[in-house]
């Protein structure tokens, strides 16, 4: 239902609970006000937002349920990833392989019987790159779980039509490998989208940018997809975070990916697939793709914390997001790989002068926050010292993963003040 595409998504009609502050319009759900009323409508219009909370999660117990769908998903590759989520969910966790792969041998081509056991295996690192497979990838301690690999349930004892080498692994183009944290993970490239056609990414145009000329987020009709044409590393992140968000008792339900706008469509007109038209109202077409968000208030939801995976970022890109959290009444989490990173991070703005005020007190940026005790320190001594990075906490990917913080331990001061929305 709510994940469908239909034409009704960019109808506003439906949307009126903003208020009028004098001259000012206000998103009821974060905060963001404007002038121009439509601008505030497109926000966060109650379509977009009941697709995200369609699979959201509201405790950690339910973490594993991967993405929200993107609405130009291939319905063939929605159905499928649905039949393998059902599956999944009517067994244990030790048999979450087993279950995924029964449901992809029904739907491999019937040519891939001699390499079986490789197509399995390939369309098993899909699956765990989308965080449908419940443990999968193995980044924590194997004695503790007992899991098998997705390559040892592969080449299990007459199991499947042919193997699973290391060699094979390394020399397919279907294949890449990445890290997270401590542990080497695979993912698919676009070869695999290529070459299976019942998966689809819903953003094949993804692989095709010119990274060096990447397009405007406005320019993009449909952030969703971005997860889907993601890493696995960088996909695991996202879903620990957005789950270990959902652990603040405040918190009611966390998503990801979380889109702040929705490309606008003028009254009388019907969605078309080209571009929002960008001269007839240019601040009306922003769109912000985050990687998470958690949400408090179960009637009617308010955003309290948006969240940002950074790996390799544009720092202007990364800074213009972060200006518009800054203009919600959200806290912006940003989760890097290390706490040098941040470190990197801070001394990048302060370098690439981004930022008007001075980052530290010293010529050393690095240095100054390196030598801070903790990262709860870092994160104190910024937003004190610079005024429009008030509204960020950083966390690692270390302090997730290995469970060293609680959003309750990085968000103390509990969220920021909703005194600035006005009823
Ligand atoms: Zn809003």
């Amino acid at each position: 239902m709510g994940l469908e595409s239909d034409n009704n998504q960019y109808q506003l009609n439906d949307y009126q609970p903003v208020s009028k502050n004098e001259d000012e319009w206000t998103c009821r759900v974060c905060g963001f006000g404007s002038p121009n009323k439509s601008v505030v409508e497109n926000c966060h219009p109650v379509s977009q937002l009941d697709r995200e909370r369609n699979t959201a999660i509201t405790n950690p117990e339910n973490g594993h349920v991967g993405f929200v769908f993107p609405p130009q998903m291939e319905s063939s590759t929605k159905d499928l990833l649905e039949e393998i989520r059902a599956a999944i969910r009517q067994t244990s966790e030790a048999t979450v392989l087993s279950a995924a792969a029964d449901v992809i041998v029904r739907h491999l081509p019937a040519r891939s019987d001699e390499r079986q056991a490789f197509d399995v295996f390939t369309h098993l690192i899909w699956l765990q790159q989308y965080q449908v497979l419940p443990g999968y990838p193995i980044f924590r301690n194997i004695t503790e779980s007992e899991r098998v690999s997705i390559q040892e349930f592969c080449n299990a004892e007459g199991r499947f039509n042919g193997s699973v080498t290391e060699a094979q692994i390394r020399e397919s183009n279907l294949l890449k490998e990445g890290q997270i944290y401590r542990a080497k993970v695979l993912s698919v490239t676009q070869a695999f989208f290529d070459q299976f056609k019942h998966t689809d990414n819903g953003f094949n145009l993804m692989s095709k940018w010119d990274m060096s000329n990447p397009p405007r987020w406005a320019e993009i009709e449909f952030p969703m997809s971005v997860p889907f044409a993601q890493h696995t590393a960088h996909n695991t992140i996202v879903c620990e975070a957005r789950n270990w968000l959902a652990t603040h008792p405040v918190i009611d339900w966390a998503c990801a990916p979380h889109v702040i706008g929705s490309p606008q469509v003028a009254e009388g007109e019907t969605k078309t697939q080209s571009p929002p038209n960008l001269e007839k109202e240019p601040s009306a077409d922003s769109i912000y793709m985050f990687d998470f968000a958690g949400f408090t208030g179960e009637s009617c939801s308010n955003i309290a914390v948006v969240g940002c995976v950074i790996e390799d970022e544009d720092n202007r890109e990364l800074l213009t997001k972060l200006k518009h959290i800054r203009a919600t009444t959200a806290v912006a989490l940003v989760v890097v790989p290390s706490r040098k990173a941040i470190h990197k991070l801070i001394y990048q703005f302060d370098a690439d002068e981004l930022l008007a005020t001075p980052a530290a007190p010293v010529e050393d940026t690095k240095e100054y926050y390196g030598r801070q005790p903790n990262i709860q320190a870092v994160n104190n001594e910024l937003t004190t010292r610079v005024p429009e990075l008030d509204h960020i906490k950083f966390v690692t990917a270390k302090q997730l993963i290995d469970d060293i913080v609680t959003p309750v331990d990085v968000f103390s001061d509990q969220f920021r003040e909703n005194s600035s929305v006005s009823e």
